[in-house]
């Protein structure tokens, strides 16, 4: 029998899928997609994530990623250039997912693809997990990695109103920094990712986020700032249409209320989701997903760990909302000032992370 059940296999899940098998514990990861695929992500991995991912047995360089020199802001004829106050990288999220699932299967960890968890309910000794095709599992331990969306059975009382989108770019001209672009309802981010092309990513109120064809979305980023439009003119959308994803709850952080269960482990976006400008979701997700193996290697109980996960988390959390509110509200002031103190821009781009 498994010891423990893990729903989902993004970084979070493949994580702990990996750390558990890795010690020992005979571990089944349930995944919905049978085949690699990309997710709307901004596809920026900073130092931490990086250390985080040699420690799996991930080496970014041979799957291709592209180092990212710096981060600059633009808003109309506004611009800052801020340094990073750490190495970073971009790597598509097919890839990278692909590779910590195939590092879980190779430590061991049983991993189911194309089965999606329809309803997870507690039984007696543990949790029983109705999958999309009838299968049923039981498992004493339930680590659930699903994302940003709930799972039924385990509802979450934060449904967000932003939608995020993504689509791969050819530009004309070469591009080495993290761009951040206020506009309208949100941000977009715009870095190089492998095998030459870049990735855009925007994070907008859900009102301003019907953009429909590529050209459209192209437009409406260009339209921000003179930097943009400049570096988008002959730019060469890779996909037909945008991948979007819907209800982003931004600044959700689980809190167990009332007899929380021992047994059921949060983590990565299930457990918290940072506002995606800080580009650390996934570092805290491969954080949370390790730490999640050690502990239920540890048997300790999953309230005590959503406990330690919540006090390592808050300060991160409370610095991108930050960050997020003010780029929002005063785009011009944020750049003004990012330009003005790069010094303390970087300082905020230190403190929306985790603590190595
Ligand atoms: C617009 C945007 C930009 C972002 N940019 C960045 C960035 O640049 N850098 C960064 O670090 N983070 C970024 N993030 C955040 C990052 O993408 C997430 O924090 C990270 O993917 C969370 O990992 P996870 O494993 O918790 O969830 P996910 O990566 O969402 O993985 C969940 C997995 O569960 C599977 N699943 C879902 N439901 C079921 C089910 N019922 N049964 C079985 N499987 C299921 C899904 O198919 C998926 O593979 C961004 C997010 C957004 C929205």
């Amino acid at each position: 029998m498994t010891a423990a059940l893990v729903l989902g296999g993004g970084p979070a899940g493949a994580a702990a899928a990996l750390c558990l098998a890795r010690a020992g514990l005979p571990v089944t990861l349930v995944e919905r997609e049978a085949a690699p695929r990309e997710k709307v992500c901004g596809e920026f991995l900073g130092a931490n994530a990086a250390r985080r991912l040699r420690t799996l047995g991930i080496d970014l360089s041979a799957l291709g990623a592209v180092p990212i020199g710096g981060a600059r802001l633009a808003v109309g004829a506004r611009m800052a250039a801020i340094g990073l106050p750490f190495a970073a990288w971009g790597l598509p999220r097919a890839k990278l997912d692909e590779a910590l699932l195939t590092a879980a299967r190779d430590a061991g960890a049983c991993i189911l693809r194309g089965h999606a968890a329809r309803r997870a309910e507690r039984v007696v000794g543990g949790w029983r997990v109705h999958l999309s095709d009838s299968v049923v599992l039981t498992a004493p331990v339930l680590v659930l990695a699903t994302g940003k969306h709930e799972l039924r059975g385990q509802p979450r009382a934060w449904r967000g109103h932003h939608v995020g989108l993504k689509l791969p770019l050819r530009l004309s001209g070469p591009l080495a920094e993290v761009l951040l672009l206020p506009l309208r309802g949100g941000y977009a981010g715009l870095q190089p990712s492998a095998d030459g092309r870049a990735n855009l990513c925007l994070a907008l109120r859900a009102a301003d986020g019907r953009v429909g064809e590529p050209y459209n979305l192209l437009a409406k980023v260009a339209a921000g700032s003179d930097l943009a439009a400049a570096l988008l003119a002959d730019a060469v959308p890779l996909w037909k249409r945008p991948l979007a994803v819907g209800g982003l709850p931004y600044g959700f952080l689980h809190r167990d209320v009332g007899r929380a269960d021992p047994a059921l482990f949060r983590v990565g976006d299930q457990f918290a989701v940072i506002p995606s400008l800080a580009g650390e979701g996934m570092d805290m997700a491969l954080a949370s997903g390790i730490a999640a193996a050690a502990a239920i290697s540890a048997a300790v109980p999953a309230p005590d760990f959503h406990a330690d996960l919540a006090r390592a988390w808050r300060r991160p959390m409370r610095w991108a909302g930050l960050a997020a509110g003010l780029l929002h509200r005063a785009p011009n002031g944020f750049v003004w000032a990012a330009g003005l103190l790069p010094g303390s821009a970087r300082s905020m781009v230190a403190r929306m992370r985790l603590q190595a």
